[in-house]
């Protein structure tokens, strides 16, 4: 029991008539890297709003770290660790890449711009690790809206850094990144898991990423988990092979 850390029972969400998530019942373990996957429209970015209060369920509990948490706001999940990545680009597009940073610890901590100035002195070298760790540093004062776009996706990695995450949701980190940006991006994900303890629940179209760094796989079809288990379990079960991975994985 101890080491189940996030847990939903049931979980299901109505949008009118059709159910997006139907009564998903799963466990995330601490330290894990555990993959959503299935086909556009499964139910996976739902499934990670219900988790992290973007959305109220229709019915269904969610429990963190024992204790249920179903009808907190987002801002309180938060607190609790449970962090999505942000869009940075419907953010702070003007920002630089070091002050979007700032902001996210700002933002965290309940502060707002006016506190940038002297808040630039006071966690600047926490600005500095974060960016060092993303591998954004060289770009610290360039805007953030003119960085490529997988460094974006890396920014977003770094601001949700500062919001201090115990359990990491990334709804695609990798989404139109290149080969060798998703490599170094999947790369950099698995070290936060191995070396600052984090436990992360992600998304991802590209099965070789999935099968690559997952540790858990979940698969979600319309709205119901249809497997659950080990890269292995899942890759070998004949529901998974006939709905989704049709011998492609
Ligand atoms: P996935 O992330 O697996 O592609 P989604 O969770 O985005 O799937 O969507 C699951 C289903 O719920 C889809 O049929 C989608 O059209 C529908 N849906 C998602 N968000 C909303 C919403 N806010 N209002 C109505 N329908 C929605
Ligand atoms: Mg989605």
């Amino acid at each position: 029991m101890v080491d189940i850390f996030l847990q939903t029972q049931k979980i299901t969400k109505e949008f009118g008539k059709l159910r997006a998530v139907n009564e998903v019942s799963l466990e995330v373990k601490k330290g894990d890297i555990h993959a959503i996957i299935g086909p556009n429209g499964a139910g996976k970015s739902t499934y990670f709003n219900l988790i992290t209060g973007y959305h109220q369920a229709t019915a269904g509990k969610v429990l963190y770290k024992g204790k249920e948490i179903t009808h907190l706001p987002a801002y309180r999940r938060c607190n609790k660790g449970i962090t999505r990545s942000f869009q940075i680009t419907s953010i702070y597009p003007k920002l630089s890449v070091y002050e979007s940073v700032l902001m996210g610890l700002l933002a965290h901590r309940g502060m707002t711009l006016k506190f940038l100035s002297s808040a630039h002195k006071f966690f600047k070298e926490e600005v500095w690790r974060i960016l060092e760790d993303v591998g954004l540093a060289n770009q610290a004062h360039v805007s953030g809206d003119s960085i490529s776009h997988g460094d974006k996706k890396r920014l977003e990695l770094g601001i949700t850094l500062g919001t201090e995450p115990e359990i990491l949701l990334l709804d695609e980190p990798t989404c139109g990144m290149s080969p060798e940006e998703t490599e170094s991006t999947m790369i950099f994900i698995r070290s936060l898991v191995e070396e600052k303890g984090l436990t992360i629940l992600f998304t991802e179209h590209d099965m070789s990423v999935v099968f690559g760094i997952a540790r858990r796989i979940s698969v979600l079809h319309q709205g119901t988990l249809i497997a659950d288990g080990t890269p292995h379990e899942v890759r070998n079960s004949e529901e998974v092979q006939r709905v989704y991975l049709g011998g492609t994985a």
